[in-house]
């Protein structure tokens, strides 16, 4: 995914890091930092070298889904060491905020924090860097492909008609930015019932595979709606972590990121 990456006009790349992939979303909810945290703990269990950057500035999850909250050091006063677990290398908005208080920024304090976590954060050598971005398609989004060198996007959705009304917002912003588009992934494709087996559509079918056709990019996974999952983020031990058929599926999902 995303050998070729288009290089943007003016971008700028994170010393030491190789690729810089952003997950993005069209709504809230949709399971876009749980995919975030899976994918980079699959990744890292797959031998690559992964750091996490939480930019959800509105809701940041990933201290939460990781397993880590506290502040990190800066032993120097102007870098940042970031925090590591589950063999990631971990930076979140949330490590600098109070999480009881909303976050009331303007776009240009934004975006100071943003290029902050890039910039001043001691990533080391990475070979990948997923970053998991607020929903929609708002400054932080404007700013990450303007002003960085992204691999690319990806965009989670989930089959529902009102979720993916708003991830093809996503999608038509990272076009007209030229962030190339590595793939979808769908969210909460189905539900398998414990008890009688039987399989539920719960939020549609088959609308995610049709926005990739639509737009000729890849549908690089279909995650179902699942339990463990959501016990594993809430616990700060990401479902990957782990093994069973959910940690298989986010490393059959991690190997579509890997050349
Ligand atoms: P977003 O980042 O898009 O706002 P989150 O990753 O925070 O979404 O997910 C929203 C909620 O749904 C969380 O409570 C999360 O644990 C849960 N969740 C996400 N994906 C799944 C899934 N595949 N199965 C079950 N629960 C999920």
């Amino acid at each position: 995914v995303g050998r070729h990456p288009t290089p943007q006009a003016g971008s700028a790349k994170v010393a030491g890091v190789d690729r810089i992939i952003a997950i993005g979303s069209g709504k809230g909810g949709v399971g876009k930092s749980t995919v975030s945290s899976n994918l980079a703990v699959a990744l890292a269990r797959e031998g690559r070298r992964v750091g996490l950057l939480d930019a959800d500035i509105y809701g940041p999850s990933q201290p939460r889904m990781m397993g880590v909250n506290k502040r990190p050091a800066s032993p120097d006063g102007k870098t940042i060491i970031p925090l590591t677990a589950h063999g990631v290398t971990v930076m979140s908005i949330g490590f600098m905020v109070d999480p009881d208080k909303a976050v009331v920024w303007r776009g240009p304090m934004l975006m100071g924090a943003l290029q902050q976590m890039l910039g001043q954060v001691q990533w080391g050598e990475l070979d990948v860097l997923i970053v998991d971005l607020p929903p929609g398609t708002g400054d932080v989004q404007l700013t990450l492909c303007q002003k960085t060198h992204l691999t690319g996007a990806v965009v989670v959705s989930t089959p529902q008609d009102v979720a993916l009304i708003d991830a093809r917002k996503a999608l038509d912003m990272f076009n007209s930015l030229k962030t190339p588009v590595l793939g979808l992934i769908e969210n909460m494709a189905s539900f398998h019932c414990p008890n009688c087996g039987h399989e539920s559509h719960i939020f549609g079918q088959g609308g995610v595979a049709a926005e990739a056709d639509r737009i000729g990019a890849p549908l690089l996974g279909a995650l179902p709606i699942d339990l463990d999952t959501r016990l594993a983020g809430d616990a700060g031990t990401p479902i990957a972590a782990g093994d069973g058929p959910m940690a298989e599926a986010y490393r059959n999902l991690a190997r579509r990121f890997i050349d």
